[in-house]
Parts: C-alpha cells; sequence; structure tokens
C-alpha cells in the first residue's frame, strides 16, 4: 500500500516536470514579474554578466520552481536545485557553493527554512561572491576565504515577510507570484490537454479552471483526475458533466475550496462562532500544522473574501458564512 502511494507521488511529480513551460514566453499568466523578469535577464546578458540575485514569493503551485528554471533556461545556463530545509549546516551550503560554476543558478527553493549559520554563509556569498570556510576551533580558529564564480541565486518562499531584513535586501529584484485568474488558468488547461493528447471541451475546461484556487497546480491536477472520471465513467472526452461529477467525487466545490480550506471555515463559524480566533487554536481544530493553514489555506480563503485576518485573530466574513449555508449569529459581523 505505501509502495503504491510512493509510486503514485512519483507519476505524479513526472507529470508536473512534463507540463512546466521551458521560456519566458512559455510562461502563462502573471504578467508583471514576467516583465519585470525579462528585463532583469535581457538587461543582464546585454552587459554579459549574471543577473542580479531573485526572490520569488508566493503560495505554493503558482510556479516559482517553474520560474527558476526558465531563468536558467533564457541565461542558457545550468540550475542546481535545493531547499532550505536540506540546509541543516553551513557546511551543506558551502559544498554546494563551492561546487558551483560560473553564470550557474542555484535555486533555494522554502528558503526562509534554512538554518541561522547557514544564511549567514549566504549573505557573503551572494554580495561578495566568497565563503569564508572555518578552520579548527576556539581562538585558533581561522576563516580561509574561498572566492566563488559569479552565480545568480534564485530563492523561493511562501512569504517573504518570513525571510530575515539581511537576506532579502541581498536580493536585487523579489517577484510576487499572484493566485490566477480563472482565464489565464484556462490557458493553462488548454496547454496541458493538448500536450497530454486529451479530447477537452471549453465548458469542461473552464469548469475545471473556475475550481482550482487560482493555483495552476490544481488546475493539472484536477485535469488528471477528471480524465480518470472521463475514461472510466464518462464518454473519455474532458467535458462539462465529466468535470462536474469528477470534481464532486473529488470532494472540490465550486468556487474550488477543498476539504481543508472548507474545514477552516467551517471550524471558524460552527466551534468559533466566526471568530476570531488564533490561528494555532485554528489549526488544532482542524488538526493540521499552523503552517499549512496559515500558508496554504488561508491566502486562498481571505482572497476569496470568505475570511480575514485581524489582530485579534481570524473572522469569518458573511460572504464566508453564506458559503456554507449559515447565518451568523447576530451583532459578529459587527
Ligand atoms: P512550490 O512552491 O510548491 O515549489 P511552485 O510555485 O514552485 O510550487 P511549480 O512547481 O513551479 O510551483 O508549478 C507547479 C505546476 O504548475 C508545474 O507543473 C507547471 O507545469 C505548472 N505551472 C506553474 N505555473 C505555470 C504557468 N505560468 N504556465 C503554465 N504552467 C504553469
Amino acid at each position: 500500500e505505501r509502495l503504491t502511494r510512493a509510486g503514485a507521488g512519483e507519476v505524479e511529480r513526472a507529470a508536473e516536470a512534463a507540463l512546466r513551460p521551458k521560456g519566458l514566453g512559455d510562461f502563462i499568466g502573471q504578467p508583471q514579474v514576467r516583465e519585470q523578469l525579462s528585463l532583469v535577464l535581457d538587461a543582464a546578458a546585454a552587459r554579459g554578466k549574471a543577473p542580479d540575485h531573485v526572490l520569488l514569493s508566493g503560495p505554493p503551485g503558482l510556479g516559482k520552481t517553474t520560474l527558476a528554471m526558465i531563468i536558467a533556461h533564457e541565461m542558457r545556463s545550468q540550475i542546481r536545485i535545493t531547499s532550505g530545509p536540506a540546509v541543516q549546516h553551513a557546511g551543506d551550503l558551502a559544498a554546494i557553493l563551492s561546487s558551483l560554476e560560473e553564470g550557474e543558478v542555484l535555486f533555494i527553493d522554502e528558503i526562509h527554512r534554512m538554518a541561522r549559520a547557514a544564511e549567514e554563509m549566504l549573505y557573503v556569498a551572494m554580495e561578495d561572491f566568497r565563503v569564508d570556510v572555518i578552520v579548527g576551533k576556539g581562538p585558533g580558529a581561522t576563516a580561509i576565504p574561498l572566492e566563488l564564480p559569479a552565480f545568480t541565486l534564485v530563492g523561493a518562499t511562501t512569504r517573504s515577510g518570513l525571510l530575515p531584513a539581511p537576506l532579502r535586501d541581498r536580493f536585487g529584484f523579489t517577484g510576487h507570484l499572484d493566485f490566477y485568474t480563472v482565464a489565464d488558468l484556462q490557458t493553462v488547461l488548454v496547454r496541458s490537454a493538448r500536450m497530454l493528447g486529451m479530447e477537452a471541451s471549453e465548458t469542461g475546461l473552464q469548469e475545471i479552471a473556475s475550481r482550482s484556487r487560482g493555483t495552476p497546480r490544481i488546475a493539472n491536477r484536477l485535469l488528471r483526475r477528471v480524465r480518470d472520471w472521463a475514461q472510466v465513467r464518462g464518454t473519455g472526452v474532458v467535458d462539462l458533466p465529466a468535470a462536474r461529477s469528477a470534481l464532486e467525487v473529488y470532494e472540490v466545490d465550486e468556487r474550488g475550496l477543498d476539504r481543508l480550506d472548507r474545514a477552516v471555515l467551517s471550524t471558524l463559524c460552527t466551534r468559533f462562532a466566526g471568530g476570531p480566533v488564533g490561528l494555532s487554536t485554528l489549526a488544532v481544530s482542524v488538526a493540521e500544522e499552523p503552517e499549512t493553514v496559515e500558508e496554504v489555506a488561508e491566502p486562498f480563503l481571505v482572497r476569496e473574501g470568505l475570511i480575514s485576518r485581524t489582530p485579534r485573530g481570524r473572522v469569518a466574513t458573511a460572504d464566508g458564512w453564506a458559503h456554507l449555508g449559515l447565518t451568523p449569529p447576530d451583532g459578529t459581523l459587527g
């Protein structure tokens, strides 16, 4: 059972990789970030220099990894990929940095979760292209400077506010990725369906797009689930009836809320009378990590206007109550 699931994870990851756009021109939506990045890249290319370090922030699944790969592709260079949690000691980072080649891209996903000691090493590497290797211990310890080739760091974080200011300040450019419009997600899906050789109707893809929480990764995943339904229970075509039936099976509602989103919203309304309630209390009540509630469920619920964040905690909005078909107790909505 565990093996099957690990296998399925592999298949999903491979499916995702196959759909990744390669160049900036194939990247759909996010017009500001695309324009800003293309300026950064073109200017650096014209000067014959490595581009400034780039920070990408935004909720999971909006294309940060994809953009990092696109940056390397546009620079015609290689990319090294690691993540904050994988860098637990300064030595881990020193090993990666010292193996970089001139002009390479180093991508650090979840950069806000990197160890403190490594962070300080990274400041120096970003600014002076140097690492100080400490040899020995105590008063006799000496720092031996090691020159690094010029590289471009691309960092990704779910919230740039989580980064210490000295690190944030060393990025020459920060791109904020926002949830995608339904129209952009539909374009993503048309491309994916074509690449995967699926027969799909416009209304079917539109239905999937409008229920994908503004997130391309989710759109692509739901597309595969709707195709499953179409093949096993439907006509083989990803059309509107297939989309509606499959999304019902997978518990994705008309507005795109999934189980966790709905659990957060309904707990807030029914157990805490609409709030305000603190993040950790809410997370315990839905049996999730506070980070997951804060970085995955909340940004979408806030954007949809179903909950709001106040200094005293999370509060359900009138729209939030209405979405659950509930009436708020008197006076709670001010
Ligand atoms: P995480 O933060 O979890 O690493 P991410 O933001 O890095 O997520 P990606 O892995 O880059 O997300 O993207 C997820 C999937 O969505 C990829 O398979 C990619 O094909 C697709 N995708 C993301 N952005 C776009 C886009 N703008 N156009 C087309 N496809 C996209």
